[in-house]
């Protein structure tokens, strides 16, 4: 109940700039893509979203209005039917001036092996922390050419919300685990096989490291380029528009 009173006092008190979220949505095709109510509830969410998460600067860099303002539009995109509870696992979203280096960094793959070694980020959500976004990526997300750094984090922030990422997130009640996981696997499949027939997928072959990367790239492609998404793997375009709530692609064409 308080929340929910915070947050008609601050939508009431505050705002974000015309000029400047006319700027961020003009340069995000996905979101001007939106029609005129959708869009005005995304900027509240915004610029609650902006009230109730830290965004910190890493590694000496400044974040000004105009970058907090693209995040957290950019951010607030996938939970625009859901809402900003989803993201209440979490209290900050930290932004490094380049992508960065992990030291150490301890993985186990799928026959239990331990590798060691630094790996060079665009962003990382930690499972009981904050969302990692390396600038030069966020600016290059939701443009249209099917990349979203955004989208793919907090993609993972969901998938989270019922403990380590797996490709599973919580679905809702009117949706089947069955139907997800015949919908995801078989296009897993169809890109491991590609790959492994050494040609060239059409989305990005980091999609085949496991289950959870493959929905969060499905995740990127689903608000960036959703036509292309239902036109490769339509089966799980239907799943993501019925755990998003959304249908940005629309109906799919037919005779008029
Ligand atoms: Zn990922």
């Amino acid at each position: 109940m308080f929340r929910a009173w915070r947050r008609r006092r601050i939508l009431a008190r505050h705002s974000i700039p015309d000029a400047l979220w006319d700027a961020t949505v003009a340069a995000t095709p996905a979101v001007a893509r939106l029609d005129a109510g959708a869009q005005r509830r995304l900027r509240d969410l915004a610029l609650l979203f902006l009230h109730e998460k830290a965004i910190e600067p890493a590694d000496g860099m400044t974040v000004d209005d105009v970058m907090g303002v693209r995040i957290a539009l950019l951010a607030c995109r996938p939970i625009l039917e859901l809402g900003l509870d989803s993201y209440a696992a979490f209290a900050s979203v930290i932004v490094y001036p380049d992508a960065f280096l992990v030291r150490d960094r301890e993985r186990v793959d799928e026959d239990g092996v331990v590798h060691r070694g630094d790996d060079v980020l665009t962003g990382e959500a930690w499972e009981q922390g904050p969302v990692l976004l390396s600038w030069p990526d966020v600016e290059a997300s939701g443009r249209g050419d099917g990349y979203d750094v955004v989208a793919h984090e907090f993609a993972h922030k969901l998938d989270m919300l019922d403990g380590e990422a797996n490709g599973l997130p919580p679905l809702h009640g009117n949706m089947r685990v069955a139907e997800w996981e015949a919908a995801f696997d078989a296009a897993y499949d169809d890109l491991v096989r590609s790959l492994g027939r050494g040609e060239e997928p059409w989305i990005d072959p980091y999609a085949a490291e496991d289950p959870a990367e493959f929905f969060a790239v499905m995740s990127e492609l689903f608000f960036d380029v959703p036509g292309e998404l239902q036109a490769g793997y339509p089966d799980v375009y239907r799943q993501l528009a019925a755990f998003y709530r959304q249908d940005p692609a629309g109906p799919p064409a037919g005779p008029t």
